[in-house]
C-alpha cells in the first residue's frame, strides 16, 4: 500500500490535473482463462484483475470518449487512464467484463467487425493449428520458410513467432488464404470457431456500459490497401457497428497501429472523414494535448512481472511522443 502511495505521488508530479494533464491509454487483446504458453504475452484472468486493482489504487481510470472531451477542455483529472481491447476476442466479455464490473471500470472495446459469429483471424488460425498438429514437423519450403520442428512446445512457439510476421503484411485475402493452407498442411482437425464475439456478445459489452469502437471490417494493414478499399473498411465497420448497436460509434483503432507503417496521413483523413471523433494507435507514449486526437498514442502492459506493471505506465507518461 505505501509503494502504492508513492505511485500515486510519483503519478500526479509525472500527470497533473487541467491544463497539463497526460492521458495514458491502455492496449489489450485478450484475458484469458489460464495461461497459454502459445500467447504466453496476453493476460490471464488472474494477472489482469492484480493489475485492475493495481490500476485502480494509483490512476483515475475514465470511460475513453470522456477522457477525450476532458482532454479538449482542460479538465482531466490527474494520473488520468482509459483501459482498451483491440480485435474483439469473446473472452473480452465472457472474462475480462466481469472483472471490469467487479472493479467498477469502464473500457473502450475496438471490434474487427467481419470476424464476429465464428470468424478468426489469420494469426489465430496458425497458432490454433499448430497447436493441435499431431505432425513432428511442419514443411512450409513453398513459401521459403523451410521445415519447422513441431515435436516440443518451445519449437511451436519458435514456428508460429517465424510464420505470423511473414505473412502478416501480404493482401487480407491472401494472408487468409495462406494462413488456412498452412492449417491444413498442420492438422486436419476442425480448429476453435468460438474465439471472437458473438453479436449478443458485443451487446452484452454495450449494455454493460462499456464503450465500442470500431476496427475496420477484416482487419486489414490500410497502407497496403487502395483509397477506396480503406474506406470501405474504415466506414463498414462504422455502419454495421451502429446497426447493430442502435447507438452511435465514434471511436476508432488503426488495425496493428504503427503510424507510416501501418497507416497513413490518408486513412487518418478518412477515419475524421467516416465520421470517428477520435482514433487510437499503438504508437507508444501519453497523450499531452488535444492536438490530434485522431492519432492518440497506447501503451501496451507486455511485463508479465506485476511488480513492473505500474513502474511501466509511469515510465510511459516520460514518453510523450515515439
Ligand atoms: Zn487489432
Amino acid at each position: 500500500m505505501i509503494l502504492l502511495k508513492l505511485y500515486r505521488i510519483v503519478g500526479s508530479i509525472l500527470s497533473p490535473a487541467g491544463k497539463n494533464a497526460k492521458l495514458s491509454i491502455l492496449i489489450y487483446h485478450r484475458v484469458l482463462s489460464e495461461q497459454d504458453p502459445l500467447y504466453s504475452y496476453e493476460v490471464t484472468k488472474e494477472s489482469f484483475n492484480v493489475q485492475m486493482s493495481q490500476l485502480k489504487a494509483v490512476f483515475n481510470v475514465l470511460p475513453l470518449a470522456e477522457a477525450i472531451e476532458r482532454l479538449k477542455n482542460g479538465t482531466l483529472p490527474a494520473r488520468a487512464a482509459c483501459i482498451t481491447f483491440d480485435d474483439g476476442y469473446a473472452d473480452n466479455a465472457t472474462t475480462a467484463l466481469p472483472i471490469l464490473q467487479r472493479h467498477g471500470l469502464k473500457a473502450t472495446f475496438f471490434i474487427a467487425i467481419g470476424y464476429l459469429n465464428g470468424g478468426r483471424m489469420f494469426n489465430d488460425t496458425v497458432t490454433e493449428a499448430i497447436r493441435c498438429s499431431s505432425a513432428s514437423s511442419l514443411d512450409l519450403t513453398f513459401m521459403g520458410l523451410g521445415s519447422f520442428e513441431l515435436s516440443s512446445r518451445e519449437a511451436r512457439v519458435r514456428a508460429i513467432n517465424t510464420i505470423l510476421p511473414a505473412i502478416k503484411y501480404l493482401p487480407v485475402g491472401e494472408r487468409e488464404a495462406l494462413a488456412e493452407k498452412i492449417a491444413g498442411l498442420a492438422t486436419s482437425q476442425a480448429l476453435p470457431d468460438n474465439l471472437m464475439m458473438t453479436t449478443a456478445q458485443l451487446r452484452s459489452l454495450h449494455q454493460a456500459g462499456m464503450e465500442i469502437g470500431g476496427h475496420t471490417v477484416r482487419h486489414p494493414i490500410l497502407s497496403g490497401l487502395d483509397t477506396e478499399s480503406a474506406r470501405q473498411e474504415i466506414i463498414g465497420c462504422k455502419r454495421i457497428l451502429e446497426e447493430q448497436l442502435g447507438a452511435p460509434v465514434s471511436l476508432f483503432a488503426y488495425p496493428n497501429g504503427k503510424p507510416g507503417r501501418d497507416y497513413l496521413a490518408e486513412h487518418v483523413r478518412i477515419v475524421g472523414e467516416s465520421g470517428f471523433s477520435a482514433a487510437v494507435t499503438t504508437r507508444a507514449g501519453c497523450t499531452v494535448d488535444s492536438g490530434d486526437m485522431m492519432q492518440l498514442p497506447r501503451y501496451t502492459p507486455w511485463q508479465s512481472d506485476i511488480k513492473y506493471f505500474i513502474p511501466g505506465l509511469l515510465r510511459n507518461l516520460r514518453r510523450t511522443a515515439e
